[in-house]
């Protein structure tokens, strides 16, 4: 069992275990860095199991730990044969699993209270564990918190929202159903995660007395017999803020249980449906976007820019949820056409202290290029890279941006090509 008794000091830290962290941690491990994992919830994978989601996006191209982890889900028939559509408990054991075998001492319910910087360097950053305050020290760190919170606490720079307004994507709470009709559940098609086109949940849902904050309410059938539910958006509320997060926690959970009592009365065998779960924690779309060497533009998804630096190709469209209920309440994307596109390394290496990286939804980029690059499979991506990068840095007593790039991707196809 790895646990983070033994040293107060290694090569790489990475803040936060969501599926970028856990990707970032594995990474820098197995390229034989010392590296440590903290996570605040009772669990690794983030949104992947704390939070419920359920469905991983734009993995199909990536090989690597995205791979392996669909792997190990798969051996525990966790995962459905036609989409990444998962059992969140398994998901649970095979991160665990996977992180305790790169020998990464883990370290869950702590957070990252602040950083200690000394000129353009991180040097500490301080935890607030269950036993105290407590100190650990690194050479090179990973920015996995989704919020940014371990760059923001350091002092880099950041944009947040929509540069219109600073409105941000809403929250959403996920939760777990038993008793969906069988033939509901059979419904779920290859092209399409849901079990019901939207708009005829919406209908039902409505036709049983209930309006849905999210107006493309969503079923996804999944491997355990149970079904996920995403049918809240909690607007105008911000993800960096203990009191908006518990406002929208209780609004959120409110509403899945009168989303259930709305499904029990709809008309067919429906009224057996019975809420298991709420999410441990809400889901955030978006926090802080980390100012790095590159930003990531909405003209990038639509050019589908090319960079010498790649790490991933993104090929998951802009996904704009409304931020608020007057622009409709589903999906306010803005009316261009994507591309896939590269992801450089630049956009997660940090422009304000140099020995700091970031992976998942916290790199650099825009609003709208953000939307797209969000999901899970560019998550696991950038946390490879971001890894790879800070595990080679540390051991090498380099900047993260002084490293050859070349080094850095012979790392990375090692990993996707030959994976443990
Ligand atoms: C409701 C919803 C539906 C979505 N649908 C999909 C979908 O169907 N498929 C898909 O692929 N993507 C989807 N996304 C997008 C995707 O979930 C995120 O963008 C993705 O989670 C990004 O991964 P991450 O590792 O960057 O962040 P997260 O999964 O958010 O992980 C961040 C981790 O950091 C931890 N943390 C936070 N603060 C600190 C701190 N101060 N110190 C230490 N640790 C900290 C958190 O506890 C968490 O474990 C959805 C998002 C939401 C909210």
């Amino acid at each position: 069992m790895s646990s983070l008794s033994s040293s107060s000091s290694y090569d790489v830290i990475v803040g936060g275990a969501g599926p970028a962290g856990v990707a970032g941690a594995m990474a820098a491990a197995r390229a034989g860095a010392s590296v440590a994992l903290i996570e605040p919830q009772n669990a690794l994978g983030g949104v992947w199991t704390t939070g419920l989601l359920s469905l991983i996006l734009d993995s199909g191209n990536k090989p690597g730990i995205m791979d392996e982890i669909r792997n190990r889900l798969r051996a525990r028939s966790a995962v459905a044969d036609h989409r990444d559509l998962y059992d969140a408990e398994a998901m649970k054991i095979v991160l665990d699993e996977l992180c305790e075998e790169a020998g990464i001492d883990i370290l869950l319910h702590s957070k990252i209270s602040e950083a200690v910087v000394s000129d353009s360097l991180i040097t500490e950053v301080i935890l607030e564990c269950k036993e105290g305050r407590r100190a650990i020290s690194a050479r090179c760190f990973v920015d996995c918190t989704g919020d940014g919170d371990l760059a923001a606490r350091a002092g880099c720079g950041f944009d947040l929202g929509r540069d219109k307004d600073g409105l941000t994507q809403p929250l959403t709470l996920m939760a777990l159903l038993a008793g969906v009709p069988e033939e509901i559940r059979q419904q779920n098609q290859k092209t399409t995660a849901s079990c019901l086109p939207k708009q005829s949940f919406l209908e039902m849902l409505q036709a049983s007395g209930f309006e849905p904050s999210y107006r493309h309410p969503s079923l996804f059938a999944l491997p355990n017999g149970l079904c996920a539910l995403m049918a809240n958006h909690q607007y105008e509320l911000s993800a960096l803020n203990s009191a908006d997060l518990t406002k929208a926690t209780l609004q959120a959970r409110r509403e899945i249980h009168q989303t259930v009592d709305a499904m029990r009365r709809i008309p067919g065998d429906w009224r057996n449906v019975r809420l298991v779960s709420t999410a441990a924690h809400i889901g955030i779309r978006e926090g802080r976007r980390i100012h790095g060497h590159y930003r990531i533009t909405l003209d990038d998804v639509i050019q589908g820019t090319r960079h010498p630096d790649a790490i991933a190709r993104c090929t998951y469209g802009i996904d704009v949820h409304s931020p608020n209920l007057k622009e409709g309440g589903a999906i306010s994307n803005p009316d261009v056409k994507s591309l896939p596109y590269d992801i450089p390394l630049r956009a997660l290496i940090a422009r304000d202290r140099d020995n700091l990286l970031m992976a998942g939804r916290c790199i650099s980029g825009d609003f709208d290029a953000h939307s797209s690059y969000r999901v899970t499979g560019n998550a696991v991506a950038t946390g490879e890279a971001a890894g790879i990068t800070a595990a080679l840095a540390a051991l090498r007593d380099l900047l993260p941006a002084q490293l050859p790039f070349k080094d850095v991707l012979e790392q990375l196809k090692t990993l996707r090509h030959h994976p443990s």
